[in-house]
């Protein structure tokens, strides 16, 4: 038989066996924003890694098909130990997440904390390993709460993302020493495309994450993580928007808003490693139980740690 696969794997016979084996395995299927439209449409939660993960850490399902990338699954695993949570590509990862190593950090933290305090904060786009060696999380929606939870009197040392520390700096006035590591995609997005996309559609307010550059955010008439994208175009009056992330945020921003337009600041922000999972891949998933993502409970336990001391703060 033909593997599943292109337009067979969005077929209605495909996703009813998805949907029963689901039943079958009380699984539980997660989407994240920039995965394929196919993927997302069919998907019990659609969001952001964190989100899908606290999420999931409430239901009764017994296995996570997590549609995502690799570091997103180990988040799964870290907050639902109990669950089975599977990866349906398993080489799908994060390389901004795979910028830094748990070894390389160790290192900088010992170069760093020669006659001082340093506090490591990580953004959840990194390893389990990174994020055991980690003081606090963040995520881009909360980066700025959690920088200035730190005690002023601690040096910040943030990692992997040079651009979401820069924009963590600008707004606290902190200190902060950061690795310098990047989203392709948003890092490669240039003033001359969002120049060129505002002139196309003037009346559009131009949203952009917080991992583009700071160049990039100053462009920015808002500056928002995905899930505050979808909040603040569902609140606002325009009607239509450029948007600067990956461009599979589009398709949950047109579902939440059909009577608005969603332009990208440039379509060719797309992440390769996002695009991997296809229904035929979640299908052999359910089927085989494989591949399976577990973060060994050593490292899992130190990096929830850092996972809590994020969620305890207030409004994150
Ligand atoms: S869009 Fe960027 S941060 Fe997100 S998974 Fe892809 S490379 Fe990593």
């Amino acid at each position: 038989m033909k593997p599943a696969t292109g337009i067979i794997d969005e077929s209605k016979d495909l996703r009813d066996k998805i949907k029963t084996m689901l039943h079958d395995r009380k699984a539980i299927l997660l989407a994240h924003n920039y995965q394929r439209p196919e993927v997302q449409d069919i998907a019990d939660l659609c969001g952001d890694s964190l989100e899908l993960s606290i999420k999931t850490s409430q239901t009764d399902a017994e296995v996570i098909v997590f549609c995502g990338v690799h570091f997103m699954a180990e988040t799964a695993s870290i907050l639902c130990p109990d669950k089975k949570v599977l990866l349906p590509v398993f080489d799908a990862g994060c390389p901004m997440a795979d910028m830094i190593t748990a070894e390389e950090l160790r290192k900088k933290k010992a170069a760093l904390s020669t006659g001082q305090n340093v506090v490591v904060i990580s953004y959840v786009n990194t390893t389990a390993d990174v994020k055991a060696e980690t003081d606090i999380c963040c995520t881009s929606a909360n980066v700025i709460q959690v920088a200035k939870s730190v005690d002023p009197s601690h040096q910040i040392f943030m990692t992997p993302d040079k651009n979401l520390a820069q924009y963590a700096i600008k707004h606290t006035g902190r200190n902060i020493i950061y690795w310098e590591g990047f989203c392709p995609v948003h890092n490669n997005l240039t003033v001359e495309q969002v120049r060129k996309a505002k002139s196309i559609h003037p009346e559009a307010p131009f949203l952009a994450h917080p991992e583009c550059p700071p160049e990039i955010l100053e462009l920015a008439d808002e500056v928002k993580s995905t899930s505050g994208m979808i909040a603040y175009a569902g609140s606002s009056e325009s009607r239509e928007f450029i948007i600067g992330t990956e461009i599979g945020m589009l398709h949950p921003l047109s579902k939440a808003n059909p009577d608005k337009l969603f332009f990208p600041a440039d379509p060719g922000m797309i992440c390769n490693d996002m695009k991997k999972i296809g229904l035929g891949e979640i299908l052999t998933a359910l089927q085989t139980m494989q591949p399976e993502v577990k973060v060994p409970r050593e490292i899992r336990e130190k990096a929830k740690g850092a996972v809590d001391r994020m969620l305890a703060i207030p409004s994150t």
